[in-house]
């Protein structure tokens, strides 16, 4: 379908109200096919692409039940009432990021919240092929020597985070090296106005090391599920984040 073609026909169907079109990034899309990093307020709990069950028995069903449905769309509608009239209304997610400082506490905490989540939630599958794939495979054998090497590093930092946190794999900003780091509570390493020069890249893979990710589970064993997590990484999307 041509561009014409293709406008014509949104025309059409927004008179139905079946398309909300939105001009966000250029593009009509209906809010859902917007890729979630470009989301603008208000911000929707996005749709798991799996069941609650999916990831059992790595990641049990009602913890996941419980940390999509009620935490993340906590932050979710804490977000939409910390942008409202502020400076990052009409901001997409990904901006409000790499922009808000240490002083947006709110934003920072539950802009984090949904960030981190929307991350996560794409970075778990049933269907794991249990090794890194393409450019993200070889980059991670020259900067940590063997996926096994990446893999305990990874492991440290998200056992060693002490309290509620995050492990991740990032890009540096201004190298694109990749680099292992645990942030703690929401934040995360596209939060450059927060973190130290050396800690602030581009997210590719995350770990929820907070209690409530694991608990009901797994008790006070994280170790445990941090094995576990090596079950079900979508390594496909870990791969487009590096890529991209
Ligand atoms: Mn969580």
């Amino acid at each position: 379908m041509d561009k014409k073609t293709f406008l014509k026909s949104i025309t059409l169907l927004g008179a139905g109200a079946l398309v909300k079109p939105s001009l966000a990034n250029g593009l009509f899309a209906d809010e859902n096919l917007v890729d979630w990093q470009y989301q603008t307020p208000p911000f929707t709990l996005p749709k798991l692409d799996y069941e609650f069950s999916a990831l059992e028995p790595h990641i049990d069903a009602l913890t996941m039940e419980i940390h999509h449905d009620k935490h993340h769309a906590a932050y979710v509608a804490n977000l939409n009432k910390a942008v409202e009239n502020s400076r990052f209304s009409g901001k997409d997610l990904k901006t409000i990021m790499y922009e808000l400082t240490a002083d947006d506490t709110a934003v920072r905490n539950n802009g984090g919240g949904h960030f981190n989540h929307s991350f996560f939630w794409k970075l778990l599958t049933p269907n794991c092929s249990k090794k890194p794939i393409g450019k993200l495979a070889k980059a991670i054998d020259i900067q940590f020597g063997s996926f096994e090497k990446f893999q305990e590093q990874f492991n440290n930092a998200a056992k060693s985070r002490f309290g509620s946190g995050w492990a991740w794999l990032s890009a540096n900003k201004k190298t694109n090296e990749l680099f292992i780091s645990s942030t703690p509570n929401q934040d995360n390493p596209a939060m450059w106005n927060v973190l130290k020069e050396e800690e602030q890249g581009v997210p590719i893979l995350a770990l929820d090391v907070w209690e409530h990710a694991y608990y009901l589970h797994y008790q006070n064993k994280r170790p445990d599920y941090i094995s576990a997590f090596w079950n079900v990484v979508n390594w496909e999307y870990a791969e487009q984040n590096f890529s991209s």
